[in-house]
């Protein structure tokens, strides 16, 4: 579904952010990016959401090339880091911000956003602005406005960063729900060991721009390919 082959990243000639990315994430599949600060995960998010030019290398969905597609005609939605809300809309208006540009029907938004609503626990918070919202209901705000946009991919960039524990747990669960009972394929960054080993299907570690390993959670927990692996993992080597 998605491919990566070969994709190296600089922002100055001779400095590799990353170096000679080959990977292919299957459609529905849950797939966590891991590995430390600055070994380059949002970089290459960025890429896939074609928000940052890809040096060298070829970037597949659905089996054609779009390292020079618009972001908006990729089919995909992002959940930033720090949510990016627009503070002066109401939950209801930035929920249905991405739908305006499309041009879907007033009858579908409503029907849309009332379901999602439902689905993210926020129907009472509708009227509400941002500022007025708790941490982790300005989390389900963002993430409901990118369940609303019914893209088939969807990008996270440590979305739960910022939460108490309690309420991470909580996301965690409704996060992988929403994600298998939409059939999304989700790219999920975290520095977070916890939740790439309970929510991923498939674990990336990255370290310094390079693939340390690729595989099942339990996999790298019990094969880890290196000690870096497997002290970032938390293994018992
Ligand atoms: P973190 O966990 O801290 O978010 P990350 O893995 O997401 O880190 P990136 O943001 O992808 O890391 O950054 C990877 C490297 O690229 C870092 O060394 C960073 O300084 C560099 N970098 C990122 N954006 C730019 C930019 N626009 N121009 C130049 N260098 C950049
Ligand atoms: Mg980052």
């Amino acid at each position: 579904y998605i491919e990566l082959k070969d994709i190296t990243k600089s922002y100055h000639a001779g400095n590799n952010i990353l170096e000679q990315i080959n990977l292919t994430i299957e459609k529905g599949e849950f797939f966590v990016l891991v590995g430390p600060s600055g070994s380059g995960k949002s970089t290459l998010l960025r890429m896939i959401a074609g928000l940052e030019d890809i040096t060298d290398g070829v970037l597949k969905m659905n089996e054609k090339v779009v390292n020079h597609l618009q972001p908006k005609d990729r089919n995909l939605s992002m959940v930033f880091q720090n949510y990016a809300l627009y503070p002066h809309l109401s939950v209801e208006q930035n929920i249905l911000f991405g739908l305006k540009a499309k041009k879907v029907s007033k009858a579908e938004q409503q029907k849309r956003l009332k379901e999602t609503a439902e689905m993210m626990g926020l129907s009472e918070l509708l009227d509400r602005k941002p500022r007025q919202l708790s941490g982790g209901q300005r989390q389900r705000v963002a993430l409901a406005r990118s369940v609303v946009s019914e893209a088939p991919l969807c990008l996270m960039d440590e979305p739960l960063s910022n939460l108490d524990a309690k309420l991470r747990a909580q996301m965690r669960v409704e996060i992988r729900r929403l994600q298998k009972q939409l059939g999304l394929t989700l790219i999920y960054v975290t520095h977070d060991q916890v939740e790439a080993m309970t929510m991923g299907d498939r674990i990336m570690v990255l370290n310094d721009g390079e693939i340390q390993q690729v595989g099942k959670p339990i996999t790298l927990y019990n094969e880890p390919a290196n000690l870096f692996v497997a002290s970032f993992i938390g293994s018992p080597k």
